[in-house]
């Protein structure tokens, strides 16, 4: 599913909504297209706008919708810059700091990025079970790193310079 980043009047990010929403927005004049996925086009009866990537609302909203991030296996990786939390070589996988069958949870609090390697040795443990250490606490990924997750963006340096400011 393609989100589209939603920016304030400001340029503020506020949230994510799904493209059609966003085409929806850009239709009513509530919002202009800041930046397109290039190429595509979005085409419909009477319509023809590039696909909108970021969009700004046109009004200035006052109250902003801080959004949480869905857990996800990607966001984990993304969130860990793809570094094992165990002995931060590159990784790949997801490990559960307390394995699934030990009652522990799909959340961000329970989950690192992890190599093969380590995610094999600990296995079905805890970490103190299998007398490995967590380099860092996996955290809650902030609303500004929820936006850039929900937009697929791995890395911030990725982001057009006036976005990466404020985001
Ligand atoms: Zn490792």
């Amino acid at each position: 599913m393609r989100e589209t980043l939603v920016l304030n009047a400001s340029f503020e990010p506020l949230s994510t909504v799904s493209l059609h929403r966003a085409v929806v927005l850009v239709m009513q004049d509530k919002a202009v297209v800041e930046q397109a996925h290039s190429g595509l086009r979005f085409r419909a009866a009477q319509v023809d706008i590039p696909v909108p990537q970021v969009i700004r609302l046109c009004r200035y909203v006052r109250v902003p919708f801080r959004q949480r991030a869905p857990w996800s296996r990607r966001g984990v990786l993304v969130r860990d810059r793809h570094r094992c939390a165990y002995c931060g070589r590159r990784a790949a996988t997801v490990d559960h700091v307390v394995p699934k069958s030990h009652g522990g949870a799909d959340s961000w609090l329970n989950t690192v990025a992890a190599c093969s390697e380590d995610n094999q040795r600990k296995a079905d443990r805890t970490p103190e079970q299998a007398g490995m250490r967590l380099l860092a606490q996996p955290f809650e990924p902030t609303p500004a790193d929820a936006l850039l997750l929900a937009l697929g963006v791995r890395d911030r340096a990725a982001l057009p310079e006036w976005l990466a400011r404020t985001a």
